[in-house]
């Protein structure tokens, strides 16, 4: 799986457009395509308790309340600890 810069451990943000890859020590774009073995940040959109329901925004499958809470997909999981890697 392709993965954007921004959605690497590796991404140094340093404004929403560009930040700096630890390893290498360049600045790249966040966008831009992160190369192979590069680390995964935990977000609700690589969870499979995740459901897209429009762009960026969906359903915590995990959530017990009715209705289920929304979730964003680039929401940070570090601290949730229901998150499933995909
Ligand atoms: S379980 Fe946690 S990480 Fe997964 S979608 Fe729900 S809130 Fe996000």
């Amino acid at each position: 799986m392709t993965i954007p810069y921004r959605d690497t451990l590796e991404f140094i943000p340093v404004d929403v457009d560009k930040g700096i890859d630890r390893l290498t020590g360049k600045m790249v774009k966040a966008d831009a395509s992160a190369p192979d073995g590069y680390g995964m940040v935990a977000k609700c959109k690589f969870c499979k308790n995740y459901t897209e329901e429009k762009d960026y925004i969906g359903i915590c499958e995990a959530s017990e309340q009715t209705p289920k809470f929304i979730a964003y997909g680039d929401m940070l999981a570090v601290t949730c600890n229901q998150f499933q890697k995909i």
